[in-house]
């Protein structure tokens, strides 16, 4: 009977090994795992107030914070951090959580910079163009070509590129954007759309890339209606996570707050009555959601 409860555990535990999970860092900030690998995408823990913003107040990664939240969701194996573009919100912790799990950094010319800065070693440095692939354990992640949604109008918040690298501590405005990108995320269990602007870029190839889970940016969208039709969508998914909604000039361990004119309950409410067979599924900070059984 003993006998047959071991292995009854470790049949289950080769099952549980391969369910694929999703856990929200807020705003973009995601972990993806198979259980074998995990990944990350624009993985930021350390936010400045709005006042040490607006000062262009040197700030620095808090690493203490870092460490917290990688033993907190218990990453494990996580050999790749991938980020969509290079503002502080995205970008302020690639190099900080890159160094600590030993991983590589996948992003821009300007993330490459970050990573620089923040001593990450070159050959775990890698600059990465759109419809490149990548496999990463059993995952296979595509770079897609995006455009960075404008905060207000066409205005865009800091833009530019960085020529060299760039050391903390440094003012947040110094993470300037640097082009930006989105993430197809293949692996035999299910597909994952990472799209985190809410404004539709071309070439995403929807007609050949299908996912039942799309994490979906909705910051400075237009419209709840516009954003789905355009880009959540043509995908084809069953389920919808918004991400980027939550006030990221307060600390996380404040707890949530939304951020400032982005409503998640109009994303929720309107998904749910345009579209009422589409799950919409509102992350927590830190809970791990199972996308794929
Ligand atoms: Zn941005």
């Amino acid at each position: 009977m003993l006998k047959f409860l071991f292995w009854g555990l470790i049949f289950h535990q080769s099952l549980y090994a391969q369910e694929i999970s999703f856990t929200w860092l807020g705003t973009t900030g995601s972990y993806i795992t198979d259980g074998k690998t995990g990944l990350l995408f624009d993985p930021v823990v350390t936010r400045p107030s709005l006042t040490q913003v607006m000062f262009y107040r040197p700030i620095s990664s808090d690493q203490k914070l870092v460490q917290e939240w990688i033993d907190k969701i218990q990453m494990k194996n996580v050999s790749a951090v991938f980020i969509s573009h290079s503002h502080y919100d995205h970008a302020f912790d690639a190099a900080a959580f890159t160094k600590t799990l030993g991983a590589t950094l996948y992003g821009t010319k300007t993330t490459y910079y970050i990573g620089k800065g923040g001593d990450v070693p070159e050959e775990k440095l890698k600059v990465i163009q759109a419809e490149e692939v990548y496999t990463v354990g059993a995952f296979k992640v595509t770079v897609l070509p995006s455009d960075h949604t404008p905060l207000i109008g066409s205005y865009q918040a800091f833009p530019g590129e960085l020529k060299e690298p760039l050391r903390q501590p440094a003012p947040a405005s110094a993470y300037v954007m640097g082009g930006a990108f989105g993430f197809y995320i293949e692996h035999a269990k299910g597909n994952i759309f990472f799209l985190p602007m809410s404004t539709r870029s071309e070439k995403l190839h929807f007609n050949e890339r299908h996912a039942d889970v799309v994490l979906q940016g909705i910051a400075s969208r237009k419209s709840t209606k516009d954003l789905l039709k355009e880009l959540s969508l043509p995908a084809k998914p069953k389920t919808i996570i918004p991400l980027h909604f939550d006030d990221f000039s307060y600390p996380l361990a404040e707890g949530f707050r939304a951020l400032f004119s982005v409503d998640p309950d109009e994303f929720v409410s309107t998904t749910k009555k345009l579209y009422p067979e589409l799950q919409v599924t509102v992350p927590k900070h830190g809970e791990k959601i199972i996308l794929y059984r």
